[in-house]
């Protein structure tokens, strides 16, 4: 199964994919955990990417592209995957269209998750994750010691989640990732849900999204 998960920051986007992931048994590909992944570990990739990232803007496609084709060769032997934060712009989905086609693959189908402006500021202000196992909390229902529930580390904000970069993610999110949601509507693949809700609410139903992609192969 090839999913992609569409929408601005701060849609939650991650915490679906990740859920999907566990639920499915599917490989779970973030471009941006990678990317941070490679800034902590101060790589030659987490170097080129930092600056981009701190100040919300893309990282170059030349660098993502490279990146992303070698973990996608390795998650179609594991039957597909689920990807979240790839594409972000049409070039990049053009390019994973014809890394599919050269395996005679496709995607079956992209689920744009949509909030308004205002809710993903709030959601992405207040976001703490645990930088060992990811698990995502919001400062409204985080727990009191600060620590994770999965694994007690200390939770942490990310970086590039403060206002004013949030502010130039949903603008570069609604100049170059925007289009993608015409792009694959066009192809007939694009199914939009509400981002409104809790994440249980969202959840169940994005399963019975992919329930069809079961029905359909059936
Ligand atoms: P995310 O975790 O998806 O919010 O991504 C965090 C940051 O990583 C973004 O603001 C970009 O700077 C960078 N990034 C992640 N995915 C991509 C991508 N597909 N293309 C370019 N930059 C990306």
């Amino acid at each position: 199964m090839r999913i992609v998960m569409l929408g601005p920051p701060g849609a939650g986007k991650g915490t679906q994919a990740k859920r999907v992931s566990v639920k499915l048994n599917l490989p779970h590909l973030s471009t941006g955990e990678l990317l941070r992944e490679a800034v902590s570990n101060n790589t030659s990739l987490g170097r080129k990417a930092k600056s981009y990232m701190s100040r919300g803007e893309l990282v170059p496609d030349s660098i993502i592209l490279n990146m992303v084709e070698k973990e996608i060769d390795k998650y179609e032997e594991k039957g597909g995957f689920i990807l979240d934060g790839f594409p972000r712009n049409v070039a990049q989905a053009k390019k994973l269209d014809g890394y599919l086609e050269k395996k005679s693959e496709a995607l079956e189908m992209v689920i744009n998750i949509d909030v308004d402006e205002e809710t993903a500021v709030k959601r992405l202000t207040g976001r703490l994750v645990c930088p060992n196992c990811g698990k995502l909390y919001h400062a409204t229902n985080a727990p009191s010691d600060g620590a994770c529930k999965g694994c007690g580390t200390e939770l942490r904000k990310r970086e590039d989640d403060n206002e004013k970069t949030i502010r130039n993610r949903l603008e570069v999110y609604f100049d170059e990732t925007h289009p993608l949601i015409e792009y694959y509507r066009e192809k007939g693949i694009l199914r939009n849900i509400s981002g409104k809700g809790s994440p249980d609410e969202i959840f169940q139903k994005i399963l019975i999204l992919i329930a069809q992609i079961k029905v359909k192969k059936s």
